[in-house]
């Protein structure tokens, strides 16, 4: 496969390998690697998809890191009808229930068995709780359900703030990837969302439109309040971000995809052999 760059989301991923690829990866003990955002609003100035785009962009880079180390992967296919509740009122995002999506990582999880894969790590692309409760309940069900190894990858804050056991055999717990301390809440198409898109796929964002979005100064009550959803959301952010898009730039999201990718690829290479991640001081 070539790693040239691509635009698309198949690219660099199994979508766009052939079948015969795919036997020869499984025989060579290949983990998968697969993301699951949503298709949500993103402000006036970012594509719905934003929570589909990050996580690809990141896992393309966990993949090269591991390789570095030895570990082959393959990406699996994004999913992106994940969970939507606080931007659930706003035009674009859809509304799928846990249930139906926590079926469907099943199905891919037995799929993926079938053709001989045997671990499947999950990152979500997407903060919304009830998203990442129902990723948790899919990668346990899908374990039995598939007979394959399962685990959902997460930072120490959304472990935290969810109230997931971070000793969860489901659970990669990343180690905290250092940010500056920031004045004010940037969660939604902010600064942060804004400066990977367009470090990655500039393409989509709508350039003309970012420096016109005067920063919302949120605090954590209005954080709160957003994250209750449907009007609440709505009255909290009417433009429909919470952060500062303005101050976006492209090489700060860059940064940020790496330091995110380093930490998943040496947590994962951590639950593959303890005995040789690089954090282990001995
Ligand atoms: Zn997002």
């Amino acid at each position: 496969m070539s790693s040239s760059g691509g635009y698309s989301i198949f690219h660099d991923t199994m979508a766009d390998m052939t079948f015969r690829e795919i036997e020869a990866a499984a025989r060579d003990g290949a983990i998968v690697l697969w993301g699951l955002g949503v298709i949500e609003e993103h402000g006036p100035h970012l594509p719905l998809a934003t929570d589909v785009y990050v996580p690809y962009a990141t896992l393309r880079e966990v993949r090269t890191l591991l390789a570095d180390r030895g570990v082959p992967s393959v990406i699996a296919p994004l999913f992106y009808w994940g969970v939507n509740a606080a931007t659930a009122a706003f035009a674009g995002s859809f509304v799928v229930r846990p249930e139906v999506m926590i079926e469907l990582m099943k199905d891919v999880f037995r799929s993926l068995r079938k053709d001989g894969f045997t671990a499947v790590y999950c990152l979500s692309g997407h903060g919304d709780a009830a998203h990442n409760r129902a990723l948790l309940d899919g990668v346990r069900a899908g374990a039995t359900y598939g007979a394959i190894e399962t685990a959902l990858i997460v930072t120490p804050a959304m472990a935290q703030r969810l109230e997931f056991d971070p000793h969860d055999a489901h659970l990669i717990v990343t180690a905290p990837v250092e940010r500056p301390p920031q004045a004010y809440i940037d969660v939604h198409a902010g600064n942060d969302e804004t400066s990977m898109i367009m470090g990655r796929f500039p393409d989509v964002v709508r350039s003309d439109v970012v420096p016109t979005l005067a920063p919302t100064n949120s605090l954590l009550a209005d954080l709160l309040e957003w994250r209750k959803g449907d009007q609440h959301a709505v009255r909290a952010t009417p433009d429909g971000y919470l952060g500062d898009p303005a101050a976006a730039d492209p090489a700060h999201g860059l940064a940020l995809i790496r330091a995110d990718a380093a930490a998943i690829a040496e947590a994962i290479i951590a639950r593959l052999a303890p005995e040789t991640a690089a954090t282990d001081g001995s």
